[in-house]
């Protein structure tokens, strides 16, 4: 009895160990998500974002903001300001959409297989708050071969240092 009772005591010694690894030296929680209801998403979205980022739309190819844009700095989630790609990662590609090589680092965004419309394509979302930012496809440029087709509604870009 004493035994299992050492062995649970180990255990969660080992559990508080990790958690307290995922804090960092501010306190704060370490990729933290953000969960949000769809009441309080509209609240802080626009109807277009919202229908972008939060009902998975696609915008018009080269009607956004930045499918022909190259100016040097950062794009931050629309939705919780998660920064997402930089500019130097950004190509110019036919397709009409902002596009990347690759995210930031691999935590800023996260993938998802996508079945809708007949296709077979994945869809990206924020590795912060899940909401959706367009999809990825293999016809990219070099290093990575990998294309993010973003919508620039779900993307907001800022030149680096700058305060949103
Ligand atoms: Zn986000």
């Amino acid at each position: 009895m004493i035994r299992i009772l050492i062995l649970i005591f180990c255990f969660s010694l080992f559990f508080a160990n990790i958690f307290s690894q995922t804090k960092t030296k501010s306190g704060k929680m370490e990729n933290q998500k953000i969960n949000k209801s769809n009441e309080e998403w509209k609240k802080i979205l626009s109807d277009t974002e919202y229908k972008i980022l939060r009902e998975k739309g696609t915008e018009r190819a080269f009607s956004g903001k930045y499918w022909n844009f190259y100016d040097a700095g950062t794009y931050y989630c629309a939705a919780c300001d998660n920064p997402l790609f930089k500019s130097d990662a950004k190509f110019k590609s036919s397709c009409g959409w902002p596009s990347y090589f690759e995210p930031i680092n691999p935590k800023s965004v996260e993938y998802h297989e996508d079945l809708s419309y007949g296709m077979h394509r994945v869809e990206v979302t924020c590795g912060k708050c899940g909401s959706h930012l367009g999809h990825i496809f293999d016809d990219g440029p070099k290093p990575t071969g990998k294309r993010y087709c973003i919508n620039s509604i779900a993307i907001k870009f800022r030149i680096n240092g700058e305060k949103n």
